[in-house]
């Protein structure tokens, strides 16, 4: 058989802990665009080059693939059988999707109502079997932990180390495609495996001199899910952005350290501005995110209306899923432009739009 270019792992392979003969599982991810905004920094009167990282548009619709194609292929390699993960909803449609690749089966546990209606549906169809429980993500993961010990089954959540090494490539693709590292990368924060893989990324470019700088890493949470800012992990985080939706981060050394050795900062938001730049990416850009995906903008254009993020700093904002995701709050957020209905004539269709210009 011909072999096609496959993904970010063929890409960056010689980056990747993979070898000659590993079977490489692959929906071919990675090569997301980096889109420049060209509204919104005329819109706040700053001069700011922001760009967006939109990992909306890999095969499940979030940057989790990046991270799954090297975890399934790497249980596969191991020999596994099965997956499990706990997920607020992107890791276990990524992870079904990529079990469905290999022929593997994939167990998902989920918390019950707390994920967005497209998430649900992707990994129903994708034919994982799924575990709601009555608990949150933070009770789902060490549940996982547990079971892991007890059935023959492969973690693939961030805390398998796969996970990082496989998104790490994000960065390596930002720094390709400008030339350099940005000056600042913002990001949402939730398990945090997201901000410590990047980090990893820019660190091992600028350490091989493919790049000479490295950016500021900005931490963003939902204000009702913010451990980093609290400092210590909380019990029942609560927020809209439910990708976000965790209290006890699993990469909580390596966030901290990303933190700490690029100069950045951790910050929290409101579940109304986190939606509000939601908002306006979508309705200034064109560019639909998911609410969690969103916190990144929020918190880039704080810092800019500050100033901590100065004048003429090259910034990246990861938007992390697709806005398709999450139907009933895009529903929500629109709620008062509700399409009007008028008869199937001519005269009608011409007066609804003279009215509107
Ligand atoms: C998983 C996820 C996050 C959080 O990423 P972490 O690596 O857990 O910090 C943010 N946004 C979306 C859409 C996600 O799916």
């Amino acid at each position: 058989m011909q072999k096609h270019y496959t993904g970010l792992i063929e890409r960056y392979r010689d980056r990747l802990p993979v070898s000659k003969s590993t079977r490489i599982i692959s929906l071919c991810e990675g090569n997301t665009p980096l889109i420049q905004l060209q509204n919104i920094p005329r819109m706040i009167g700053k001069d700011v080059d922001i760009y967006v990282k939109f990992e909306g548009l890999n095969p499940t619709g979030s940057f989790k693939d990046r991270g799954m194609t090297m975890a399934v292929t790497k249980a596969v390699e191991a020999g596994s059988q099965a997956i499990i993960c706990a997920s607020t909803g992107n890791t276990s449609a990524s992870a079904a999707a990529y079990a469905a690749r290999a022929g593997i089966k994939a167990f998902v546990l989920i918390p019950e109502g707390k994920i967005a209606l497209g998430k649900l549906a992707q990994t129903l169809m994708y034919n994982a079997t799924i575990i709601q429980i009555n608990g949150n993500f933070d009770q789902g993961m060490e549940l996982v932990k547990e079971v892991a010990n007890h059935a023959p089954v492969s973690i693939v959540n961030s805390i398998n180390p796969f996970r990082l090494e496989g998104q790490k490539t994000a960065a390596f693709e930002i720094v390709d495609e400008l030339g350099f590292a940005p000056d600042y990368h913002c990001l949402p924060v939730g398990n945090a495996g997201n901000i410590s893989a990047y980090w990893k990324g820019y660190k091992e470019y600028a350490t091989e001199r493919v790049c000479s700088n490295r950016p500021v890493m900005c931490g963003y949470q939902a204000a009702g899910a913010a451990p980093f800012v609290a400092g210590h992990k909380i019990d029942n985080p609560e927020t809209v952005a439910t990708a976000i939706r965790i209290g006890n981060p699993q990469s909580w050394d390596f966030a901290i350290a990303a933190q700490q050795e690029s100069g950045g900062w951790f910050d929290k938001f409101s579940d109304e501005k986190i939606l509000a730049a939601q908002k306006m990416l979508s309705q200034f850009e064109g560019i639909f995110c998911e609410p969690a995906s969103a916190t990144s903008l929020a918190g880039a254009l704080h810092d800019i209306a500050s100033g901590k993020i100065p004048e003429g700093s090259k910034i990246v904002c990861t938007l992390t899923g697709n806005g398709i995701k999450d139907p009933e709050i895009a529903m929500q957020q629109c709620a008062d432009a509700k399409p009007v209905t008028i008869e199937a004539d001519l005269d009608a269709v011409k007066r609804a739009i003279l009215d509107c210009l």
